[in-house]
């Protein structure tokens, strides 16, 4: 602000209208009787002790009686007030950051005052800031006091006593059979609520923080056992869909396609080839996701689905999240499927106007059998004439309505109204841990590809510091020497895409004058796509020798010839997307290598990850060490479990319980339905949406 006249006041927003208690409530989600009864403390509060002050450590939370021996108000650099209160154990500072005359006042009186708050590590010793004070002597709790989720506004009193209110009230009969609880060995409904909002006197606080209290576990398996119900519930009303049933099995078609590939399927291939056909023989959709490790040969398991589903007289449609990945499976599906006669549409967001309106009518039209492309095939104007099969690649990249977006696009009703849904194949190449696929995907049913192709010698990696730079150009000379190409990834700049695209750039620039006469090619994110498309040509065909890239290559790229791939900073980058860069290499039968620099010092989280990547090849084993190091919620791109629906239970903690109530959830609801429906409505009232998709 310059200096001179002073600022124009500010007008004053209209004061909001405050919200009632009600309101309030329901911002928490709290509506009736029964919401109260499972809002559940965040922890609990101590305050059945006093303790000395020589007791206290940084960290605690405490209370403490004693005599305020001064006071002091700061006035610079803003009124700050600062004070010391003594027992006959000690002295302990305190302070707030502001403050109203009547605290002051108060500390000022003579009375012996009683003072909560955490311990913290002060410039001069021990303090609390901003503690609550109240009149020494009165009498202490007799047991741990909840604290409960809140919102702004609404006291931890007023929470309190609606809860109690609600207690009083609310159907607290048990949802599950004592048969079934003493199999299972669980408390009894009311009484772990009532232990949870009234803990009593005996229980300390470490036997309930640490949640391990049996009140805990049978809250946890409620709401675990609700979620197995609800995702069984998912899975019965997607049979209840129709989906046409597909004449699968070996037509001229797909025995033409086999006839015409290079090689044989691998066992695990077959497998899950008769999988997906069993499923697509069916009248209800199918949901099924096929998972293989980078490299194990999933697409042309999806082109024999299509070709399948092509045969008995629907379209298929490809989509894949990024153009990249898209124009791969373009490429790769035309020159299986056009030589049998099968016409193909390309759609991405790039496609020029008439291109696009070409590509529309031959979907439309019924011409195009198989239509490939981005999320542009989710377009208002794509219509398919007949889509019996959809088909999606990194189906966790797309969000859940551009999901079900495509599968309307099936939308066919017959003569009497009744509609069709088309069948559903997803793919991934990120393993999903076994738990956590139960999670997350109970309604969707996994096929696995679980070897690779043979002949495949496993990529070997090496670590290499940085400063070993002129080695590894040698390398790529030689390598290129031989007729083979190499990628070369260039450092992940987490804080700006700018950044990141200049780094790019510089490495591009760099590579070409270091290995020239190589021909040095670049490609990243922020290219036009017809350029993108255009490199990505130019190294397929080995008109480039290097590829300078930034992760867009990370899905899909599959150029056999490539068998040498540097990642530059190494330590940046995350396992599965290390995972998922080096299996761009090793897609031959040529023995590759993957190089990972690194900046030293190493972090210990960076260190792990490298020695993950140096000690195995394998996805699985890839996975499971990623959520070690990461926890659940990351690793699924999903910032906590509490994403799965789960206010309470933990993917990472509760392994034991997520079982146990998958195992009672198969047999539940068909032994006892009205147990199952009472207990659906106490834990999943209006969520069940949320967990169908
Ligand atoms: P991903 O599962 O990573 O998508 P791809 O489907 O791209 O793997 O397959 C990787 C490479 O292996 C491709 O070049 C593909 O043609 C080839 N391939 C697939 N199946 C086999 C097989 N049974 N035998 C030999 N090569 C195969
Ligand atoms: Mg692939």
């Amino acid at each position: 602000m310059t200096a001179g006249r002073p600022a124009p006041q500010a007008k004053r927003a209209a004061p909001r209208k405050a919200l009632s208690l009600d309101q309030k409530f329901e911002k928490l989600g709290l509506l009736e009787p029964a919401d109260f009864v499972v809002h559940l403390p965040l922890r609990y509060e101590d305050e059945t002790q006093v303790e000395p002050i020589a007791r206290l450590y940084p960290g605690k939370m405490a209370q403490i009686e004693g005599r305020i021996l001064s006071t002091d108000v700061q006035a610079r650099p803003r009124a700050q007030l600062h004070a010391r209160i003594a027992d006959d154990s000690g002295e302990l500072a305190l302070r707030w950051l502001h403050f109203y005359p009547s605290q002051l006042k108060q500390l000022q009186g003579d009375l012996p005052l009683r003072v909560r708050g955490e311990v913290r590590q002060g410039f001069h010793g021990l303090e609390m800031v901003h503690p609550k004070v109240t009149k020494a002597g009165q009498p202490l709790a007799s047991a741990l006091t909840p604290v409960y989720p809140t919102t702004d506004g609404l006291s931890q009193v007023q929470l309190r006593k609606a809860i109690a209110d609600a207690l009083n009230h609310a159907d607290l009969r048990d949802t599950l059979p004592e048969e079934v609880r003493t199999e299972y060995g669980l408390m009894p409904f009311s009484q772990a609520i009532r232990l949870l909002h009234y803990p009593p006197p005996e229980l300390s606080y470490d036997d309930l923080f640490e949640q391990g209290h049996p009140a805990w576990s049978r809250i946890k398996f409620d709401e675990l056992l609700a979620q197995q119900l609800s995702l069984a519930q998912a899975r019965a009303a997607r049979q209840a869909q129709r989906s046409k049933p597909m004449k699968v099995g070996n037509s001229e078609l797909t025995k033409a396609l086999l006839a015409s590939l290079p090689f044989t399927l691998t066992a695990a291939q077959k497998r899950c080839v008769k999988e997906i056909s069993a499923d697509m023989k069916r009248s209800y959709p199918m949901h099924r996701l096929l998972q293989g490790d980078v490299g194990s040969g999933k697409t042309i398991v999806a082109a024999i689905a299509a070709v399948q589903a092509i045969a008995s007289g629907f379209q298929v449609a490809l989509m894949a999240p990024t153009e990249i990945l898209a124009e791969q499976h373009y490429l790769k599906m035309r020159s299986w499927l056009e030589p049998l006669g099968i016409e193909l549409a390309w759609l991405s967001g790039s496609l020029g106007v008439k291109a696009k309106r070409l590509a529309y009518e031959a979907i439309s039209s019924g011409q195009a059998r198989l239509a490939i492309g981005t999320q542009a095939l989710i377009q208002d104007n794509v219509q398919f004439q007949q889509l019996g099969l959809v088909i999606l690649d990194e189906q966790h990249r797309f969000g859940v309505g551009q999901r079900l977006e495509l599968n309307r696009k099936g939308d066919a009703q017959d003569k009497k109204g009744q509609a069709y849904l088309p069948h559903q194949l997803n793919m991934s190449a990120t393993p999903i841990p076994r738990t956590l696929a139960m999670a997350f995907f109970a309604d969707l049913d996994v096929s696995a590809i679980d070897e690779l192709p043979p002949g495949r010698s496993p990529i070997i990696t090496k670590l290499a510091a940085d400063n070993r730079r002129d080695e590894i150009m040698a390398r790529v000379r030689a390598e290129v020497a031989q007729g083979r190409q190499a990628y070369w990834v260039c450092p992940l700049v987490e804080e700006s895409e700018a950044l990141q695209l200049q780094t790019a750039v510089d490495t591009h620039a760099a590579l070409e004058l270091a290995l020239a006469p190589l021909r040095v090619g670049l490609i990243h994110g922020r290219l036009a796509s017809a350029d993108k498309a255009g490199v990505m040509e130019a190294f397929r065909t080995g008109n480039l020798d290097v590829l300078v890239a930034t992760t867009v290559i990370e899905v899909g790229v599959d150029v056999p010839n490539a068998s040498l791939m540097i990642i530059e900073h190494a330590e940046r980058f995350g396992l599965a997307q290390l995972h998922q860069l080096r299996g761009r290499v090793g897609r031959g039968q040529i023995q590759s290598v993957c190089v990972l620099l690194y900046q030293a010092p190493l972090s210990a989280i960076a260190r792990l990850r490298l020695r993950a990547m140096y000690e195995t090849t394998d996805g699985f084993e890839i996975a499971r060490r990623d959520l070690e190091q990461r926890g659940p919620g990351e690793f699924m791109g999903m910032r906590q479990s509490g994403q799965a629906g789960l206010r309470f239970a933990s993917l990472e903690s509760d392994e034991d319980l997520i079982e146990q109530a998958q195992t009672l959830a198969s047999t539940f609801r068909r032994d006892y339905p009205d147990h199952a429906n009472h207990h659906l409505q106490r834990w999943m009232k209006g969520r069940e949406e949320l967990l169908r998709s």
